[in-house]
């Protein structure tokens, strides 16, 4: 299922792939599509990655998924806070 994610353009197959490098564009748990914009300093903590839902492909404009299917997905306990 994950997999037709990145079937749009090699960009973004080769961007999610990355073996010489930490991919910043990576499919969680859930099943959703997810860019890494930052970082965010936690308490306590190792800075984390701050994430957000891709809807197009940056590569190619290709839409992937809709607000609607990664609220689905993701369920509607978002962390914005
Ligand atoms: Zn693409």
């Amino acid at each position: 299922m994950a997999g037709t994610f990145g079937s749009c353009c090699a960009e973004l197959k080769d961007a999610m792939s990355g073996e010489e490098f930490e991919p910043l564009i990576t499919v969680g748990d859930d099943n959703v599509l997810y860019m890494s914009v930052g970082l965010v300093e936690l308490e306590d903590e190792e800075p984390g990655m701050v994430d957000h839902p891709v809807f197009f492909c940056p590569f190619c404009g290709k839409g992937l998924q809709t607000p609607e299917e990664v609220r689905e997905k993701a369920g509607d306990d978002e962390d914005d806070a």
